[in-house]
């Protein structure tokens, strides 16, 4: 093979190596020279000290501050109408960009009153644990690193928090949302009556349909539409009072389905819905599989960390006797995102669905390639990060211990929560709280039916917009609620007080009849 040569032919000197090499340099010209590192290493560990010092102050003052403010006009427009920068800006000028156009106005997610969504808090471990990773920047695809093995105990410490048999196949990922893509992937291809892998769904002999209840959360419909099997065969069953799958419903769907030729594969528990907290009968849904032959798959995005307490564990019993689960570390373990997990408790099947070896990632007899790309085989990303390492710092600076201490006072925080609204008049549970999560109406004295939506919303708004706290909504048979979901490691008993002090003043000021 001959490289195409940059060296015109009639170049005099033609035989001599060095004279060629040399007219080669000065044909190519940039070689070496400056790279992405410093010039002066000094200068950036002056930065960097300053920006670790003010983030730990950050997050050491961090109860002082709103909990969210809305950026100012000028600031989102400064961002949106930078054109890109060609050429290079002093490093402590953008670290004051940062510090005046980002720094204050995030979510608020790592506020002791931030209750919104799902969101956890992050730690200042994990914080300095995600500066190392992102340092030695190592590919977690697989090969011969400890970095991996970090990643194998790392899965292997939470298969043992959570009791599962120690066989159990796992994976860091992005988040729930990719954990159930991954689980319900596997769960597809084992249950098809085809092989999928090479045929793709449009050859399945009969359609597959799977089951979920209406309040699951809406990352598992995207999971079945990426799968091929369109949004309708995921049958939504629905729930009882407590927001739970109703177990005979189940059963008569897939009797029905069973009976017009299609193919029940699997049902979708949760563990801890988004919306008020729920778990569905684990234990009836496991035995409905196993009578029917069909794959569980579990939810567990942040409810099934709450089998980690002693005294909450029964509210998510029978989450083990799944045969894939699906949860985050970033809700409910505290840590920054992005970081979720996939258990599938047959090895086999999980590698069977995404294993695959091209040329040049077989493995060879020694050097880097000597270990297989065991995570790349076991997912959809090859590229990954470190994301491993945060947990492991983690859980060896904590103990796992203290993380169901914070997840049973976030369950007891919810309980008191729940308990002081039901002491006033002027407000209304609107759901049982289950778990951590709390929906609630202010109903106020004499006020309309028809205004009680508007009301509410009004009232979320000022709360978040006056930074007092992040709630978000939910709509409970059609009335609106403020929704309290408690995975945060910062909140404090005092939190709840002010915000429901502040939630009594607020609905007074609007509550004009
Ligand atoms: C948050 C959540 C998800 C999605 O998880 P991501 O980490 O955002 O992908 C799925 N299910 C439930 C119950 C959740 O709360």
């Amino acid at each position: 093979m001959k490289q195409i040569s940059l060296i015109p032919e009639n170049t005099p000197n033609m035989n001599a190596d060095t004279h060629k090499i040399k007219i080669l340099e000065d044909l190519l010209g940039n070689l070496s020279g400056p790279t992405l590192d410093p010039e002066n290493w000094q200068e950036l560990h002056h930065l960097a000290n300053k920006m670790v010092a003010d983030m730990l102050e950050h997050l050491a003052t961090i109860a002082q501050k709103p909990c969210w403010q809305k950026a100012p006009e000028s600031v989102k427009t400064r961002i949106k109408t930078e054109s890109c920068p060609l050429q290079p800006t002093h490093p402590e000028s953008v670290y004051n960009d940062f510090k005046e156009l980002i720094l204050p106005y995030p979510i608020g997610n790592i506020h002791p009153r931030f209750w919104g969504w799902v969101n956890g808090t992050g730690t200042p471990y994990s914080m300095l644990a995600d500066m190392l990773a992102s340092a030695i920047n190592t590919h977690m695809g697989g090969f011969d690193q400890t970095p991996a093995l970090v990643e194998e105990q790392v899965l292997s410490w939470l298969i043992n928090m959570l009791a599962l048999p120690k066989q159990t196949s796992g994976l860091l990922v992005s988040g729930a949302t990719m954990a159930s893509i991954i689980a319900l992937t596997v769960a597809r291809n084992s249950k098809a009556d085809i092989d999928v892998r090479k045929l793709g769904v449009q050859a399945l002999k009969s359609p597959m349909v799977l089951y979920c209840s209406t309040e699951t959360h809406s990352s598992l419909q995207k999971a079945v539409e990426l799968l091929g099997l369109g949004a309708d065969a995921l049958r939504k069953i629905p729930v009882d009072s407590h927001y739970r799958m109703d177990i005979n419903l189940l059963q008569q769907a897939i009797d029905a389905d069973k009976s017009s030729g299609l193919k029940p594969f699997c049902v979708i528990g949760t563990a801890g819905t988004t919306g008020t907290g729920a778990t569905d009968p684990l234990k009836e849904i496991a035995q409905i599989c196993k009578k029917e032959d069909l794959w569980f798959h579990l939810d567990g995005a942040y409810g099934v960390l709450a089998a980690l307490t002693d005294k909450y564990a029964h509210l998510v019993a029978g989450y083990e006797l799944a045969d894939s689960i699906a949860f985050d570390l970033h809700k409910w373990m505290y840590m920054p995102f992005e970081i979720g997990c996939v258990f599938i408790k047959d090895k086999t099947l999980h590698h069977a669905a995404f294993a695959i070896e091209p040329n040049y990632l077989t493995t060879i007899p020694g050097g880097v390639g000597a270990e297989p790309m065991s995570f790349y085989n076991k997912g959809i990303e090859l590229t990954r990060s470190f994301r491993a390492l945060k947990v492991w710092i983690s859980l060896k600076i904590y103990g796992a211990k203290q993380f169901s201490i914070l997840i049973e006072r976030n369950i007891n925080q919810a309980q008191y929560l729940a308990y002081k609204i039901q002491q006033y008049d002027r407000l209304e549970l609107l759901a049982p709280a289950e778990l951590n999560v709390v929906c609630f109406r202010y109903i106020g004295n004499r006020i309309k039916v028809e205004r009680v939506n508007q009301l509410n919303q009004d009232i979320l708004i000022a709360i978040q917009e006056r930074g007092i706290a992040v709630p978000s909504h939910n709509y409970i048979n059609g009335q609106f609620a403020i929704r309290v979901c408690i995975t945060n490691q910062r909140s404090q008993k005092k939190d709840f007080d002010i915000f429901l002090e502040k939630i009594l003043q607020i609905g007074k000021e609007f509550n004009y009849e």
